[in-house]
């Protein structure tokens, strides 16, 4: 398919399922409850074939401010109004993202580059069960009472904090919106969305979803543009907003932490990783297998939670590895709307560059086992910014494939010998997001989990989420936890009221 014809099968796919939009699509702001088509133009580029697909609007002051105010002014009634009627409104978001799943699937991929089978494999789902969860879940908690022993009763009161800022990264667009928009606007905040410029289709449908299902105008806003000196800032620097929900690297959490600190605004800050998956000699080896190509390859690899670092035991290196290079070999990669696909394009040129950067360290510091080039493929994805699986071996752990975030289909594997030498692998970086381990030996599990420095750790699997639990990074991976009533001290202001028994 050359770029013309994109348009169209996109647009025969879309209309087909009775979405209709222009070509290329005209991306717009959402203000106050009005689609704003705005100014300064930048191109929307689909990474499978290095085409320009679409136009997005960059903000800047007079956007900020619209969309600031039109938050302000909505976050009189939202604030006020009764769990049980924001419920209902948000409910009613939560269907209107299931309506328009097959549209999702498809303008997910189309941002990304990611393998549509990813997206079916309930992300869309997820996506409503973000908002309904914390809908429902604001509904059915309440507060803390402190009888004293003197008579008095301390109780605890929560009330929203005002307009929140969600910033959000290009890896999971759509998802990780709704993770933020879902306990913002059910804790009873008003919102102002800015999508990672790289991605910004997901979040204009997630506007349309949001207006479709008849949220009152200025209760959720999206603004598109770029991070530093754009939208992005100016955000973060905004007298009126009053927390700012960040997903991304850990270097700009840390320009934004110095930019919201004149306003001194609440933080909730989920940074990056550079994640061990650790197995063991009593693992399950062809589970760990199939745990160990998602946890290192689904979404291209770009994924805070890559399984990245591969540990292990030195009893089963060969056998373990020998099976994941033949497995990571047969990963379809190419089309990302073909639905046997299964690995698909980084998301862009520069992107590449950079992890083509690692993958050329690796060349010349330790062994690239599989992978490790551009794969060929048929025109038009010849242009697209694609890299095969690759497993790099004989690194060492100071090596910077294993320190840093490479953030592609790229993962560095380290043997060990023992249960200390493996924890003190993995908990050599900076990164604290999360972990795997992979064993059979229940103790084993429970020694391990307790000494990582990490905000999640999966036992025999990766990836799997309960929104009543907390989620969050250790060390230079975040501040803050988000899910279920950890996002209380952080979407709410609390307050202690004492009254006495007079
Ligand atoms: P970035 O940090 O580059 O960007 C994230 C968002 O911040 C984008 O919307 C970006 O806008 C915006 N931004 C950039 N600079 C500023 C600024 N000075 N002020 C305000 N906003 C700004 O991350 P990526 O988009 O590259 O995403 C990849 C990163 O995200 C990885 O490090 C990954 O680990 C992390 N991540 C963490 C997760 C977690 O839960 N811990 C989950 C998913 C990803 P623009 O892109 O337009 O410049």
């Amino acid at each position: 398919m050359t770029g013309p014809k994109i348009y169209r099968e996109t647009q025969r796919r879309l209309k087909d399922l009775g979405f209709t939009f222009s070509v290329p699509i005209e991306v717009t702001h959402y203000i106050g409850g009005e689609f704003v088509q705005g100014t300064d133009p930048f191109p929307v580029i689909y990474p499978a074939t290095g085409e320009v697909i679409g136009m997005a609007p960059e903000g800047r002051e007079k956007e900020v401010e619209m969309a600031v105010g039109a938050a302000k002014e909505a976050f009189r009634n939202w604030g006020r109004m009764t769990p049980s009627q924001r419920r209902s409104y948000l409910r009613r978001f939560g269907e209107k993202i299931r309506e328009y799943k097959s549209v999702f699937e498809i303008l997910e991929s189309l941002d990304v580059g990611r393998p549509i089978y990813e997206n079916r494999l309930g992300y869309v789902e997820r996506m409503a069960h973000n908002i309904e969860f914390f809908a429902d879940f604001v509904v059915t908690h309440g507060s803390e009472a402190y009888p004293m022993e003197n008579g008095y009763i301390n109780y605890v009161l929560r009330y929203p904090v005002g307009v929140a800022a969600l910033i959000t990264p290009w890896n999971m667009p759509s998802m990780l919106a709704t993770w933020k928009i879902g306990p913002a606007l059910a804790f009873g905040n008003t919102v102002v969305l800015k999508p990672a410029e790289l991605t910004p289709l997901g979040a204009w449908l997630l506007a349309r979803c949001a207006h479709e299902a008849g949220l009152p105008p200025g209760v959720f806003n999206v603004i598109h543009g770029f991070g530093p000196g754009s939208a992005g800032e100016l955000l973060t620097r905004h007298p009126d907003v009053g927390l700012v929900s960040f997903t991304g690297e850990t270097s700009t959490g840390k320009v934004i932490m110095r930019n919201a600190s004149d306003t001194l605004k609440r933080l909730s800050m989920e940074l990056g990783g550079k994640s061990p998956n650790l197995i063991f000699e009593s693992a399950d080896l062809d589970w760990a297998v199939e745990v160990t190509l998602r946890a290192s390859f689904f979404n291209q690899g770009e994924v805070c939670l890559a399984g990245s670092r591969l540990l292990v035991q030195r009893s089963v290196y060969e056998a373990f590895l020998e099976k994941l290079v033949q497995a990571v070999k047969a990963l379809k990669v190419g089309d990302p709307l073909d639905p046997e696909t299964r690995l698909g394009a980084l998301i862009s040129e520069d992107h590449w560059r950079k992890v083509m950067s690692y993958v050329e360290i690796a060349r010349d510091t330790a062994t690239i086992l599989t992978g490790g080039k551009r794969p060929e493929l048929p025109h038009p994805f010849d242009k697209g910014y694609f890299l095969e699986p690759t497993v790099v071996v004989d690194v060492k752990p100071s090596d910077k494939v294993c320190q840093e975030e490479i953030f592609g289909p790229v993962v560095a594997v380290l043997p060990f010998d023992t249960e200390e030498e493996a924890i003190e692998l993995a908990n050599n970086t900076p990164y604290g997001l999360n972990a795997i381990i992979q064993t059979r030996d229940v103790g084993q599990a429970i020694r391990v989990s307790e000494a990582l420095e990490v905000g999640t750790v999966w036992v025999n699997d990766w990836f799997v989420r309960d929104l009543r639990a907390p989620f969050g990074g250790a060390k230079q991976s975040g501040i803050g936890r988000e899910g279920g009533h950890y996002g209380y001290d952080f979407y709410y202001e609390t307050k202690n009221v004492c009254i006495a028994n007079r």
